[in-house]
């Protein structure tokens, strides 16, 4: 059975400007069944790493924010902590990040709450007896929230093809140690033949797992985050997926099933949003923001995570891409990028465990 998906364009004139139009498009969601009065609703989202700019723009945060008081339930802003040291690596420097970035009170009209603590372990253990895990950790404050709103700045991402709505709450709403163990076995290989010794890895490495030895750069598997980090700031091409320790699906399948166990308790309870503006080749938690690969196409909501990522990667596979050095070379954007991984496996392997349905009915929000 076919999924709505509900999209708007950013077209806006003096009768109706984007934001009137995105308060059109959330009631399409039919939001009172899953939001109740005196309940609090999580919003997850990605605040941006330091550097970062192309995240999703706190006065769409505020919209969201706006619908869900009109509910009378109680709204708090919620991500994770990352697994590698940055800008977000525990709870106070993540929320410094995000007050940085403009998710301040006085602008989004919600307090932030880091959902897995401190220190990133504070999470509940929820039992899920899938292929990879027979139980996952789910950060405690999305666990605990009565109902959810996703928020996700859809674009490209080195381990999964693309970054959407499962990648936002598979990853994100784990825990330190969750995240740890999706990653587990993605140490890169690495050709030193090519390394130009700039040593920008040394001081770039999130779990300093590079050194070198004499000439030649090597990484410490024992420190290795398996982020995938090194692929995007070394431009010399020294670091690859090993693809023979880590069998390509095998991180995007982790990842599906943990977003299986975020969902687990919140039947008919959360909704999607994606933001399909400012498109980058790769995720929000580099330290930068590189040129975005197609022009800002909308924004699309749905009560379902599977319909709206195939969705979003249909309309950008429908785009004239613009990146400026020719890395997206052909119309499947994102195999163009990333041609080692299969965007497909999260979405093939998310309908197949019962998230939701690749197959949608795409509804315009036409102009008022
Ligand atoms: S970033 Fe790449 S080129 Fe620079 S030292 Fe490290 S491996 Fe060599
Ligand atoms: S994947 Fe690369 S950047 Fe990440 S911890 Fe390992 S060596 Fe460092």
């Amino acid at each position: 059975m076919s999924s709505s998906v509900y999209f708007m364009n950013m077209r806006a004139d003096f009768k109706e400007n984007s934001f009137a139009k995105f308060q059109r498009m959330i009631k399409k969601l039919n939001i009172e069944n899953i939001i109740k009065k005196g309940e609090m609703t999580a919003i997850k989202l990605h605040f941006g790493e330091q550097g970062t700019f192309s995240y999703i723009h706190p006065v769409w945060v505020r919209e969201v924010v706006q619908a869900i008081k009109r509910r009378d339930a109680s709204p708090f802003l919620t991500d994770t902590t990352s697994l590698y040291a940055g800008g977000r690596s525990y709870a106070i420097n993540h929320i410094e990040t995000a007050l940085s970035h403009g998710f301040a009170y006085p602008c989004v009209n919600a307090p932030i709450i880091i959902s897995d603590g401190l220190k990133g372990q504070d999470s509940v253990r929820v039992a899920i007896d899938k292929n990879h895990f027979k139980d996952v950790s789910i950060a405690s404050g999305i666990y605990h929230a009565d109902s959810m709103v996703v928020l996700t700045h859809f674009k490209g991402h080195v381990l999964s093809g693309f970054g959407g709505a499962l990648k936002n709450i598979g990853m994100g709403c784990a825990d330190k140690a969750g995240k740890y163990k999706m990653h587990l076995g993605a140490t890169p290989m690495i050709k030193p033949e090519l390394c130009k010794k700039c040593l920008l890895c040394v001081s770039s490495c999130p779990g300093k797992a590079i050194s070198f030895a004499g000439e030649t750069p090597q990484i410490d598997s024992e420190h290795c985050l398996g982020c995938g980090q090194c692929f995007s700031f070394c431009k010399a091409g020294v670091f690859k997926i090993n693809w023979d320790s880590t069998p390509p699906d095998t991180v995007i399948e982790r990842m599906v099933e943990f977003a299986y166990g975020a969902l687990l308790n919140k039947s008919g309870r959360v909704c999607f949003i994606n933001f399909l503006l400012n498109i980058t080749p790769g995720c929000d938690c580099l330290p930068f923001s590189d040129a975005y690969i197609v022009p800002d196409i909308g924004i699309l909501a749905s009560l379902d995570p599977v319909a709206i990522d195939q969705a979003s990667v249909d309309l950008v596979n429908q785009q004239q891409y613009t990146f400026p050095d020719g890395v997206c070379s052909h119309k499947d954007k994102f195999s163009s990028i990333y041609p080692q991984v299969s965007w497909q496996r999260q979405l093939e392997y998310a309908q197949e465990i019962g998230l939701g349905s690749r197959d949608y009915k795409l509804f315009k929000i036409e102009q008022d």
